[in-house]
């Protein structure tokens, strides 16, 4: 093949790309190309965090020879306007499981038979692709968490590919593609920094994984977000060394909801398991104090203001927030699924929707009446209360443990509101 576009969606990244690898390998030139979509709702922590993985993206392929075309408008429209501009053959695309992924990769395909190119679509957004593993007694896709972490790990795996060393570009292409982008961090090379530093923390992850104020979980989310690192290269990464498991259990977990969108595109606002489906309480003021981190339950509070300060949550902290919006506040799912959507660095409709649905009792939680008491759960992965002071500056004079019941001492803090009344 002489000419071939890569239009690259959630997959930032040159390393164990197998849409570049592919196209590197099969065409004489390759276009790598962006395309920025106005349909796409994204907040600004996830705009400026693209900003940077679209810059390191471009210094990448820079420094093999190519660059990166940024075009914006329909992704559709816009890769099948420049393919048939430099005259390419094909088309490459990494596979994607939400329902607008899904829809957008049937009409390119449709544009592509018109205009005779060939569309393929390549693996690497998950682990093991949505649907390869299917449960045994029927049904085409995993309910339940656990059977399914057992048929994974007993997938055998692609091998990761290494990044291409040089690309050349079609000739004589518009100056207008191409957007100079000063270079930022983030990114390709900061994800793959970020790994290699953490890798030393795994053989403590499970024992400190819940642990809120070590924060030593990886970050790596927002990175395998925008697929600035290959979930599958950082499966190999860690694989074989001390304490790698229950950390490929929770890349199985974002696997698990990949697969859940894929079969039910829904999941951001219909019930999983329609029956579970509550009446939800019309608390406006309670979902606003909740956002704001204005409860008057410490622990909650810290999270929340967690993420209005770092567009990032810790995990033990997303799970007592969001329990104490839908299960004590007894407020729509929707409601704090979409407040996290908006903020999140990570923020994933697979993730954040299939984690909410779980949290909530309409989901894939085998058991859908369990409520987290924030309290215990504040002293059992906050017990010296330093994650609490952390974030709630109107708590920082209060020593020790006592953070989390307020309440009782015998000096209310200034300034940190009494509990809402459920
Ligand atoms: P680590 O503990 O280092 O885990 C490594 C990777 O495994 C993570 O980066 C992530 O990709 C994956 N992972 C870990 N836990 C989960 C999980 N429960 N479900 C799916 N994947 C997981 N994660 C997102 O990536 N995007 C979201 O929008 C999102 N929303 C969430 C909403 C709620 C209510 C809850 C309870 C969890 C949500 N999570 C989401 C899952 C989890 O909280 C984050 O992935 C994790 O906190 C990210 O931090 P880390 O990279 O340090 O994780």
């Amino acid at each position: 093949m002489k000419v071939a576009v890569v239009l690259f969606t959630r997959d930032l990244r040159v390393h164990d790309n197998p849409a570049l690898s592919a196209a590197s390998r099969a065409a004489e030139r390759v276009l790598p190309v962006f395309v920025h979509d106005p349909a796409l709702r994204a907040g600004d922590n996830r705009r400026r965090f693209l900003d940077g993985c679209l810059a390191d993206l471009k210094a990448s392929l820079r420094k093999r020879g190519a660059d990166l075309a940024e075009l914006r408008g329909d992704p559709v429209a816009e890769a099948v306007r420049v393919a048939k501009a430099v005259g390419a053959e094909g088309i490459g695309l990494a596979d994607d499981v939400s329902g607008y992924a899904r829809d957008r990769e049937q009409r390119l395909r449709r544009a592509c038979d018109d205009e005779r190119i060939a569309l393929k679509t390549f693996p690497g957004v998950t682990i093991v692709p949505p649907g390869a593993v299917r449960p045994a007694g029927g049904g085409e896709h995993y309910k339940v968490f656990t059977p399914y972490w057992r048929a994974w790990q007993a997938q055998r795996l692609r091998d990761v590919e290494s990044a291409p060393r040089t690309l050349r570009l079609p000739d004589d292409l518009p100056a207008s593609w191409f957007k100079d982008r000063p270079a930022t961090q983030g990114g390709e090379s900061a994800a793959r920094q970020r790994l290699t530093t953490w890798l030393p923390r795994l053989e403590g992850y499970d024992a400190d994984h819940d642990a809120m104020a070590a924060d030593r979980t990886s970050r790596l989310s927002p990175f395998l977000h925008f697929g600035c690192l290959s979930p599958r290269d950082v499966a190999a990464r860690v694989d074989g060394r001390p304490g790698a498991e229950p950390f490929l259990r929770q890349l199985c977990w974002r696997d698990f909801y990949h697969q859940v969108l894929l079969a039910f595109p829904d999941l951001r606002r219909k019930a999983y398991r329609a029956s579970a489906e509550d009446t939800w309480l019309d608390e406006s003021d309670a979902l606003q104090a909740w956002r704001e981190g204005h409860t008057g339950v410490p622990i909650v509070d810290a999270g929340m203001r967690q993420l209005l300060a770092e567009g990032w949550m810790h995990n033990r902290a997303r799970l007592i927030t969001a329990s104490y919006l839908t299960k004590h506040l007894r407020v729509d799912w929707r409601a704090g699924g979409d407040h996290f959507f908006d903020l999140l660095l990570d923020g994933d409709v697979a993730n954040n929707y299939g984690n909410w649905q779980w949290v909530a009792g309409t989901g894939n939680d085998t058991k859908p009446y369990r409520r987290f008491n924030p309290i215990r759960q504040a002293h059992r992965f906050d017990p010296l209360g330093d994650y609490v002071r952390r974030y709630v500056p109107e708590l920082a004079g209060v020593e020790g443990k006592a953070v989390h019941e307020p309440w009782n001492l015998p000096q209310p803090p200034r300034g940190y509101p009494a509990p809402l009344k459920l």
